[in-house]
């Protein structure tokens, strides 16, 4: 009898849980495959720390390769490109195809670039992160301070705080003149977090001398147009506008949600097709709201182990059930962090130093040796 195939498409946070799991328990019989373009998988959480020049590139990825290893998983260096869910077949980017019993998918979102596109070549979009990081770095930005005027974020989330506050400490460092805006859209900066957090998070960037504007934009020759008609220049336009669901999985024939994303139930399968399961960024589930983020990616991780594991071997599935809140540590200065739970908050040095720990540690347990989350 053949073994039966489980197809990991993404390396993102959750596969990272499901990998951990297969290096810990290596289970006999199924054949696992994943597939990711690169051995690399940055970590967002310590990207600022990385523009601040606080960590080696080196320290914000994970070696796939090593992961993939210890799990007896095999590492196909590819990207899916479509995928045929009735006939359960993956088409990759080499136009090689593989089949499979069961597939999970954790590719993350793309960053919705759809209104900035009209900036052309001075738009930087934050994902993929291994792109955003070889951009910045070939832009010269940090070093390039003394001739850039504008530097514009555009996004109110974590990610664009985040962004917009990093390259404000570079080069406020070393090129004062450089103006930092952060764009973050008709409902302001951190509209899913508390009162507190977001009031601290207005501190913070008015302490890096970061203007604010609660507007929508649109990318034009130069920089930007706002809602409200009044042109920005800008030379570089970091794009952290949102998440946008991967196009290929429209003709998947996947139950998708209205923004594209792949519909799953409390076990993160797949609504149309049980075979199928979808973690982090990339789904949507059906039964409860629960926020796109690196912190639920990565505690689906454990449950999606469990449950693609469980559909090979007719097994029952566990739910993911979310804790009401979630932490969120998020970098507001060169040494200081906001720790957001729930209605909750502080701000200091000591809580990004709490960050540096769990970002350090989260990265550490998958180099050589350490396979334990
Ligand atoms: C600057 C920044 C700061 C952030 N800060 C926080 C924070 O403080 N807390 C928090 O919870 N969240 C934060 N986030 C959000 C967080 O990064 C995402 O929610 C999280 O990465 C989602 O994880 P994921 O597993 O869905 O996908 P990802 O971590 O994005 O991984 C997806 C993987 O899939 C691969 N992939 C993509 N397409 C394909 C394909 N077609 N075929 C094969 N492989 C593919 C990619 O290469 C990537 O390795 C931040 C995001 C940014 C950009």
């Amino acid at each position: 009898m053949t073994s039966k195939r489980l197809v990991l498409i993404g390396g993102g946070h959750a596969h990272l849980g499901v990998l951990d799991t297969l290096a810990r328990t290596r289970p006999a019989g199924p054949e696992v495959v994943i597939v990711s373009p690169g051995r690399w998988q940055y970590y967002s959480g310590m990207l600022p720390g990385w523009m601040m020049g606080q960590y080696d590139l080196r320290a914000c990825r994970i070696d796939l390769d090593a992961v993939t290893a210890r799990a007896g998983v095999r590492l196909v260096d590819d990207t899916a490109v479509a995928l045929d869910a009735a006939r359960r077949r993956v088409m990759l980017g080499s136009g090689a195809e593989v089949d499979y019993d069961v597939l999970s998918l954790d590719v993350g979102s793309e960053t919705d670039v759809s209104a900035l596109a009209g900036a052309g070549a001075q738009l930087l979009p934050v994902k993929p992160l291994g792109e955003f990081t070889q951009r910045w770095r070939s832009l010269g930005a940090p070093a390039r301070g003394a001739e850039l005027a504008r530097l514009v974020v555009v996004g109110g989330g974590a990610g664009g705080v985040e962004m917009a506050i990093a390259a404000a400490c570079v080069f406020s460092a070393t090129h004062a003149s450089t103006r930092v805006t952060l764009v973050a859209g008709a409902e302001g900066v951190l509209p899913d977090h508390s009162a507190p957090v977001r009031r601290m998070a207005l501190r913070a960037l008015s302490r890096a001398a970061i203007e604010v504007l609660a507007r929508r934009a649109v990318g034009t020759q130069g920089g930007l147009v706002l809602d409200s008609g009044k042109f920005i220049p800008a030379e570089i336009v970091i794009a952290a506008s949102g998440a946008r669901a991967a196009g290929w999985l429209r003709s998947s024939g996947l139950e998708l949600d209205e923004g594209g994303f792949v519909a799953v139930n409390a076990f993160h399968q797949s609504l149309s097709h049980p075979e199928v399961f979808a973690a982090g960024d990339v789904c949507t589930r059906a039964d409860r709201s629960v926020s796109r983020s690196g912190v639920h990616a990565v505690k689906t991780g454990p449950v999606l182990a469990h449950n693609v594991l469980a559909a090979l071997r007719g097994g029952e599935l566990q739910p993911y059930t979310p804790r009401p809140w979630s932490l969120y540590l998020l970098v507001s200065g060169p040494r200081s962090a906001i720790a957001s739970w729930g209605p909750w908050a502080v701000e200091g040095a000591w809580v990004r130093r709490w960050k540096h720990r769990i970002d350090s540690r989260f990265v550490e347990r998958f180099r050589a040796g350490a396979h334990r989350l």
